[in-house]
């Protein structure tokens, strides 16, 4: 009888063990998976703008570069556009900082809608945007452009304010013209922006085979 109580106590007694190591390796496990988690989420929001949520300079830049790597090795065309809101600084000035903010979030939602999944949409700065456009010949990246422009310059931005318009300019670089590198291609498409906003805002201009 002692024996049988001593070999039941000790069934117990590794039961209670496997019991606890179990418990001991789920909440690890479950920690790991936070944890985990939690990192992936504050990598996520470090790569975006506070804003607006899209791809902030730095990160528009390198995935702007891996895009254009795989489109080199494809030999395949892409188009990258600058885009920067016209007289912004009036609307600050006539409606407030907040109303400027809410036409920023409203003009990237609006970009948003007329994108494909591939494209990579980034905020360079204020209210200035980079799109790199991939697998994309400079005339369907014009064509992609001027909806946007026509768009933004339809669309009423605030309920409270339907007198408020906006309207952007728009500075194209291909592939096909500026090659792969994506410095060269910024400075093309900026050379273009800077045209479009010489030429009277509102308008989408792209580099020309003379630059
Ligand atoms: P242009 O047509 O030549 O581009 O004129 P602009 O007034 O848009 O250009 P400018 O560079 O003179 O002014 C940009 C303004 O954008 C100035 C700055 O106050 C405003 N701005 C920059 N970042 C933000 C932001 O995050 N929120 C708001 N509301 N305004 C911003
Ligand atoms: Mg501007
Ligand atoms: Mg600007």
């Amino acid at each position: 009888e002692l024996q049988q109580a001593l070999d039941q106590k000790q069934i117990e007694t590794t039961r209670l063990q496997l019991l606890l190591l179990t418990t001991v390796l789920a909440s690890v496990g479950i920690w790991l998976v936070r944890t985990k988690r939690s990192q992936l989420r504050f990598r996520r929001l470090a790569r975006r703008d506070g804003l607006t949520g899209i791809l902030n300079h730095q990160h528009f830049l390198g995935e702007a570069d891996a895009a254009l790597r795989q489109a080199e090795r494809s030999s395949r065309n892409a188009c990258l556009a600058l885009i920067d809101l016209d007289h912004f600084k009036q609307v600050n000035d006539n409606y407030g900082h907040a109303i400027g903010d809410a036409v920023i979030v409203r003009m990237v939602t609006l970009c948003q809608e007329h994108l494909r999944s591939v494209d990579i949409f980034g905020r360079l700065g204020g209210e200035e945007f980079g799109l790199l456009l991939p697998d994309c010949p400079l005339e369907q990246g014009l064509e992609l452009l001027d909806r946007i422009r026509l768009a933004l310059a339809d669309t009423p931005i605030d309920d409270g304010h339907p007198e408020l318009g906006i309207s952007a300019s728009f500075g194209v670089a291909s592939t096909r013209s500026s090659g792969y590198e994506l410095s060269e291609l910024m400075a093309h498409a900026d050379a273009a922006l800077y045209r479009a906003k010489r030429a009277g805002r509102n308008r989408v201009e792209a580099v020309t085979e003379s630059g």
